[in-house]
């Protein structure tokens, strides 16, 4: 009898039904920790963790500014910069400004293994207007003849400093006077500068164009800073070499004649 009345109230209620009765006692434990007071202290437990979980993002943060190794990476990502915009320093000569570019070298056969864009040379600063580009090996015999030559001329002929030059050409991808199947111009491989005036601290100006041809201050100027540059560079060409020249100074670094030593002064 003892074994057959649980049997009884078993079947009787079904299976289902302690189901029942079990999901409404564990939903009634937490239905009722909502509003009795026992069950109350549960639930603020539940809230601090949750209320912990936000503050233990916070030391996550903290590994965040551990992760500050990248910004450790970009003053190397500056390093490359000061590189490339190298001042005064390094092998150019003082008083330079000018940005290294990457080698050029084109189909064509132009090419600069160690080109600059030039915006500023000398010890008495004057500006290449625009930039000029060119290679490493123009940067100190540009830089002696301004120094040296250049500003010394100005101030004897000129009484005023040399502090700006108008660039007429520098790097171009070209052969010699743009003729069809000549060689390639000096000027294709970063060796040459064309130089079409010069800017005065007066605020005046020389122009090789205008001034060349006059008996004044100027030409004496234009003629001894022309002179100066046969010193220092291996071909210079001015108005009285061709009409390709009656508006600039052309000086390059080329090499011609068999011992690469012929030079031009026109
Ligand atoms: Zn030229």
């Amino acid at each position: 009898m003892l074994f057959t009345e649980p049997c009884r109230i078993t079947s009787a209620f079904g299976v289902a039904g302690w189901l029942t009765v079990a999901l409404w006692l564990s939903f009634g434990s937490t239905a009722a920790g909502r509003d009795g007071a026992a069950p109350l202290p549960p639930d603020r437990p539940e809230t601090e963790e949750n209320r912990a979980v936000p503050a233990l993002p916070l030391p996550p943060a903290k590994p965040d500014a551990a992760q500050t190794p990248p910004p450790i990476a970009q003053p190397k990502q500056a390093k490359p910069r000061q590189a490339l915009d190298p001042a005064s320093t390094g092998p150019l000569p003082a008083g330079t400004r000018a940005t290294a570019l990457a080698p050029i070298s084109d189909t064509l056969g132009c090419r600069i293994g160690e080109p600059y864009d030039v915006s500023r040379l000398g010890r008495t600063p004057v500006d290449l207007s625009p930039a000029a580009r060119l290679g490493v090996a123009m940067l100190s015999p540009l830089a002696d003849w301004l120094d040296n030559a250049v500003q010394p001329a100005a101030k004897t002929h000129l009484g005023a400093a040399v502090s700006g030059l108008q660039v007429s050409a520098s790097y171009v991808c070209r052969t010699r006077n743009n003729r069809p199947g000549a060689k390639l111009s000096e000027h294709a491989l970063g060796n040459a500068i064309d130089i079409g005036a010069f800017r005065l601290s007066s605020g005046d100006a020389v122009s090789v164009d205008r001034d060349w041809g006059g008996e004044g201050n100027k030409a004496r100027f234009l003629r001894a800073v022309h002179a100066a540059a046969c010193a220092r560079f291996s071909t210079v060409l001015g108005p009285e070499a061709d009409v390709h020249h009656k508006t600039h100074f052309h000086l390059d670094q080329g090499r011609r004649g068999p011992l690469a030593t012929y030079r031009i002064c026109q």
